[in-house]
């Protein structure tokens, strides 16, 4: 078994600077040392090449004094930690720009990008297709590694000023494109430009094609070594970050590392997430670290959702002039160490699944996240499918009795073929805002929820849903009209549909005098259908998720929720009295003990990261579990418990929440107690 397999890394990332190249090796890892952790990624090559290199092209730190790499490589691995060799070709130095400018990204009139003397490179450029192969291989031909990471791997268009200069027009990418397509480049990222299309295409096609070539030199030399790096393809270790950043749009997102962790760790069998808990604001603000209640959570969402831990600063630790987290990350990593046989195999029992749309920085990444949030603050079971995966996943999709599809428009044909066999075996299906509205999928429309678009609206301003029906929607008893905004289309349900939250149609809405006059009109909110032989529909054609993950009115959550328990009962398995504010986690080991995990997210104002307030009494219930043996309480929060033997349901109440805690629940076995 590959050493990383266990999924139990500690990981620290040391970004070096330069002039890190003559530091005090023996300090460093002592330094990493003391964080109890298991793996150390430290830089070897790229932009700067951290040991004496023999290549040409490989640009050596002129810091460099004797051999920084080897000295790394033995020492760590004498104190008992991995080394992962950090990789950045998006980049090199200009001198290398000097000889072989046409290894080089350039702009559409043909100028390079020169940030402080790096230059960035082209994925299609010699370098990175031919030359990081020989850097790669140097280092694993001198050095014992036990993995590789590609920083910035992919096509990047941005400096760290975050300057965008568009996609590369270099010779390569021209040539390559011409050849894989018969088109020029496109002029610019327009929707409406087929060549686009294919540009995105071509990105995609060619960024696998560059990982199948690392893939092959690297396990080429062992099977052994882990690849790593921000994508899924051939890569053993997917990398992901919990970052801020200064001029990113609010709102601020509470479960980065959350999300980060499960859409990975629930989509993939054989793969690992490593989501890294980057302490810098920001990259202009490498040496100020958030909130160590941010960083606290960051590292709890990471093991409670399935992961290990992983954390970077930049430079040493020996002149970091930060050490205002340090502290909170040596207890999580050692709480981590100590209680390692829980973490790292935790098995999902979730019956709900989201898709994760493709690209999800894109309209439907609100919607998606607004649902994420939804399930999260009910606390709802779930796993998170990545799209792109479905139909690789479809096998073992039965086990779901819900999956839900938030506002994804854009299609492969294969994928709905799955969600299309998927539902005929009897999965649900529910799908928010203009998902399978395009006129291509009307076909798939109809059948999936006996539903055809009549009208899109791309903002149903001054539109409401008319909560009559109490009983479907029993939080609604004192409020009748709940607004939307947003795309809504607008729907003809069929006859095997019941329909739901029938449609106010705008009315003027000022001077108040006119604020009058609306009517329901013929089109709904909601429509289940459930056609005999198939799994039910639900159709929501409105951003449920959207709304609340942008406005937060517990109104759209509510309404969601209630349409999600007509096709499945959310609490059939775990149900709690503990606010939305404590995310919970639920989980059976290996051997099929149960895991609960309660993280205290109640220090989160929107903003800012405070100490959490503590939480309690919280009475989790466990529907069904078993007998019980015995209940630990991991981080020592006090206890009691009682198991009903004729239900199987087991009742935990734990006195108070701080920041996290972790209670074991173990069952009985041979009749025995322990
Ligand atoms: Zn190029």
């Amino acid at each position: 078994m590959p050493w990383w397999e266990r999924n139990n890394l500690r990981l620290i990332q040391t970004n070096l600077r330069e002039v890190d190249a003559a530091a005090d090796v023996d300090r460093l890892i002592a330094d990493v040392k003391e964080y109890s952790a298991n793996v150390l990624m430290v830089n070897a090559g790229g932009i700067f090449a951290f040991y004496p290199t023999e290549l040409e092209y490989h640009y050596r730190t002129p810091y460099l004094k004797g051999d920084f790499l080897g000295e790394v490589v033995g020492k760590a691995h004498r104190a008992g930690m991995r080394v992962i060799a950090r990789f950045d070709f998006s980049k090199a130095h200009e001198s290398i720009f000097a000889r072989r400018p046409e290894w080089f990204y350039r702009t559409k009139d043909g100028r390079e990008i020169n940030y402080h003397g790096i230059v960035h490179t082209c994925l299609n450029g010699g370098y990175q297709q031919e030359y990081s192969l020989r850097i790669i291989g140097e280092v694993l031909d001198r050095y014992p590694v036990d993995g590789v990471f590609f920083n910035m791997f992919g096509y990047q268009t941005s400096d760290y000023s975050g300057n965008e200069y568009g996609f590369c027009y270099c010779d390569n990418c021209r040539r390559r494109f011409r050849e894989m397509f018969g088109l020029e480049l496109p002029a610019s990222a327009d929707p409406a430009d087929p060549a686009y299309a294919k540009y995105r295409e071509f990105q995609w096609i060619t960024a696998r094609d560059m990982l199948d070539k690392i893939h092959a030199a690297v396990k080429s030399r062992s099977r052994e070594i882990a690849i790593s790096t921000y994508s899924d393809h051939k890569v053993d270790i997917v990398r992901n970050e919990s970052n801020t950043k200064l001029t990113r749009p609010h709102p601020v997102w509470p479960y980065s590392a959350s999300e980060n962790v499960k859409s990975i760790e629930d989509t993939f069998h054989d793969k690992l997430i490593s989501n890294c808990c980057i302490n810098a604001v920001d990259l202009p603000y490498r040496y100020m670290g958030v909130s160590r209640h941010e960083v606290a959570v960051r590292l709890y969402e990471n093991i409670a959702s399935g992961s290990g831990l992983d954390f970077c600063i930049n430079g040493v630790f020996a002149d970091y002039p930060d050490r205002e987290n340090l502290q909170t990350v040596k207890e999580i990593f050692r709480f981590h160490r100590d209680h390692e046989a829980y973490f790292g195999e935790l098995r999902s029992t979730a019956d709900i699944a989201l898709v994760k749309p493709m690209g999800s920085r894109a309209y439907g990444g609100r919607e998606y996240l607004g649902i994420f949030k939804m399930l999260k603050e009910s606390h709802t079971l779930f796993d998170v499918i990545c799209q792109h995966h479905l139909p690789e996943r479809e096998g073992d999709m039965d086990r779901y009795r819900l999956v839900i599809v938030p506002d994804i428009r854009h299609w492969e044909d294969r994928q709905l073929e799955a969600l299309r066999r998927m539902q005929e075996r009897g999965v649900r299906l529910l799908a928010t805002g203009w998902s399978f509205a395009q006129p291509e999928r009307a076909g798939f429309l109809k059948d999936a929820f006996d539903a055809e678009v009549a009208e899109f609206w791309p903002d149903a301003d001054a539109a409401y849903l008319h909560v009559a029906d109490k009983r479907t929607f029993p939080d609604f008893a004192e409020r009748d009209w709940v607004f939307i905004a947003g795309a809504f289309a607008c729907v003809r349900f069929g006859p095997s549909a019941d329909t739901h939250l029938p449609l106010v149609l705008p009315s003027t809405y000022g001077p108040p005098e006119k604020a009058y006059g609306h009517r329901t009109g013929e089109f709904f909110g909601a429509g289940a259908s459930r056609k005999s032989g198939r799994g039910d529909g639900i159709l929501v054609p409105w951003q449920a998720g959207s709304l609340y993950y942008r406005h937060g009115y517990k109104d759209h959550k509510r309404l969601l929720l209630s349409l999600i328990d007509l096709a499945v009962d959310r609490r059939a398995q775990v149900s709690t009295d503990a606010p939305g504010c404590v995310e919970l986690f639920w989980n059976r080991t290996p051997k099929g003990e149960g895991f609960l995990q309660l993280l205290n997210l109640s220090g989160f104002n929107g903003v800012t990261w405070a100490e959490p307030l503590p939480v309690g009494p919280i009475r989790v219930q466990l529907k069904g579990f078993g007998a019980v043996s015995s209940v630990a309480a991991l981080k020592g929060g006090k206890i009691a418990w009682e198991a009903d033997p004729a239900s199987g349901d087991v009742t935990i109440e734990l006195e108070r929440l701080l920041d996290y805690e972790a209670i074991a629940v173990n069952q009985e076995t041979g009749g025995t107690r322990a």
